[in-house]
């Protein structure tokens, strides 16, 4: 059932799970089929985490311009996931992207972004030997996450494509989009995403994000899971050692077990509280770093005006080469932009949106006065106007709404520290795994390292901990025979 956020909840559960991102809907999706009593927490007005939208209304019209926030792209592997652990008509709408174009100083491509068509780029554009680009795809295929290997990323490039700067942009600047990662992080976080998105291309949801959402939120109350929105959740109580359930608006709801989805570090320090944890834990926790933050612009067409297709998702730079860490800068000359065409949402009028993405540090906004960040907000939406005019020379008389989204508002709509786009770095996976060795039935599932996050990462790894729970809760079974 749906709760209502005024309601106060009596009932106790087999297991709460704080937070509705995409792997905490999973899990409790997973966990409601199964027949577990489960409660879901989530302290926004919606279900869906980052996986989110909003609306703005359009000038002269009664339409709403429809904005999708993280639904850019998304391996192959997400109709699966989508197949077993949500439906069919669901995984129905899942389709490949056709364009994916990059435009900048070093060179201009088109690609499906496909292995075979990499291939055919790196040999043929870039004038790599075929076996080169073979060894340096099976070395990626190979790459396990259990092995101890301390390969970078830029070691790993060099190893094959030395001195090649544009060649290491061709391979990563698309990573770096989706998950920050720069040239020092474990070369294996790398291969596993890269490995995961060259296989069949890249993929989005037709019907937009809003759509899907309240298809998975149908689907969830069909399996009988409980809901309540608006209801952050203060505390995970914590009795002998063992998780007893959550204190929401002051009011505590029991469960057997208890499942975050929120940050892994506020689930640690501030949700349990580090006394509950061994010095050791805590003290490997703090070290987790979180990942970086980031900004879109969003831009919305007035009724009735069009574009040509001009590709899907565009990766521009104005910079002459490639630098991860002045893809971070405020200053950076390159963004992505995704462009949704009237196919997106083919059930509302014709549509069309366009968002700007780039990666943003916390620290590069927090501390600005209200003047100086309105006049950085300025700055970046100037730049995706200024980058897009290059691309569709007039676009700006065509649009009727834009605004800018910078890391204080993923922070403020998220609760992610510091607005962390991709949760925490590799790192983070490990605590997040061994929470539960920790405090009985406590459990942690969402964005950990580059694996466990984006829309398929943390609906996996809502799968993956949902049998954990569900083994703890069979454990418990077994003790009260
Ligand atoms: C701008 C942007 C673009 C992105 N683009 C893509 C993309 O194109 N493709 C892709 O695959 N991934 C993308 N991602 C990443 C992807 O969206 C996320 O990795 C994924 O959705 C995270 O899911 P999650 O389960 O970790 O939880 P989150 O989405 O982080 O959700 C956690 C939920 O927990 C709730 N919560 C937190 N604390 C509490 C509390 N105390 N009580 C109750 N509720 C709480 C939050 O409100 C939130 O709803 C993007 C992310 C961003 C920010």
């Amino acid at each position: 059932m749906l709760y209502s956020s005024k309601e106060k909840i009596e009932k106790s559960y087999d297991v709460i799970v704080v937070g509705a991102g995409l792997a905490g809907m999973t899990l409790a999706n997973k966990m409601g089929k199964d027949g577990r009593s489960v409660l879901l927490l989530e302290s926004h007005n919606k279900l869906g985490g980052f996986a989110t939208w909003f609306k703005r209304p359009m000038q002269g019209s009664d339409g709403q311009h429809v904005f999708d926030v993280s639904l850019h792209g998304f391996p192959v592997g997400m109709i699966k996931t989508c197949r077993k652990y949500w439906n069919k008509d669901i995984a129905d709408r899942i389709h490949q992207l056709k364009s994916v174009r990059y435009i900048n100083p070093q060179f201009e491509v088109e690609t499906d972004f496909t292995k075979e068509h990499f291939t055919k780029v790196l040999v043929e554009k870039f004038g790599v030997p075929e076996a080169t680009v073979q060894g340096f795809f099976n070395e990626l295929a190979t790459m396990n996450f259990y092995d101890n290997s301390s390969m970078t990323n830029g070691e790993l490039f060099e190893k094959y494509f030395p001195g090649r700067n544009d060649i290491t942009r061709f391979l990563l600047e698309p990573i770096v989009y989706a998950n920050g990662s720069n040239l020092e992080d474990p070369a294996i976080s790398y291969g596993i995403v890269f490995s995961n998105f060259m296989s069949k291309g890249v993929y989005i949801f037709q019907g937009g994000t809003d759509v899907m959402i309240n298809m998975m939120k149908d689907e969830l109350l069909k399996n009988g899971v409980d809901i309540q929105m608006q209801a952050k959740v203060e505390k995970v109580l914590i009795e002998n050692g063992k998780t007893a359930g959550v204190v929401v608006k002051g009011h505590t709801i029991k469960s057997k077990a208890v499942v975050s989805n929120s940050n892994l570090k506020t689930t640690v320090h501030k949700m349990v509280g580090d006394e509950h944890f061994s010095k050791e834990f805590v003290s490997k926790a703090d070290k987790v770093r979180l990942n970086t933050s980031s900004c879109q612009v969003y831009m919305g067409l007035k009724p009735g005006e069009s574009i040509p297709f001009i590709g899907d998702l565009i990766f521009t730079s104005d910079d002459k080469d490639f630098k991860t860490d002045l893809i971070l800068s405020p200053k950076v000359g390159s963004q992505t932009f995704s462009v949704y065409y009237p196919e997106t949402r083919p059930h509302l009028p014709p549509q069309y949106a366009i968002v700007s993405s780039s990666n943003a540090r916390y620290e590069d906004w927090k501390n600005l006065s209200e003047e100086e960040y309105e006049k950085q907000k300025a700055y970046i939406i100037e730049r995706a106007l200024s980058g897009l005019e290059k691309i569709l020379p007039g676009i700006r008389k065509k649009i009727d709404y834009v605004d800018a989204a910078t890391p204080l508002t993923v922070e403020r709509y998220t609760h992610h520290e510091r607005g962390a786009s991709f949760g925490t770095k590799f790192e983070g996976l490990e605590i997040s795994m061994n929470i539960h060795k920790e405090i009985e039935g406590l459990f942690h599932a969402g964005s950990v390292g580059i694996i466990m996050s984006g829309w398929l990462g943390a609906a996996n790894y809502g799968v993956i901990v949902a049998h954990d729970v569900d083994n703890y809760l069979s454990r418990l079974e077994k003790q009260t025979v």
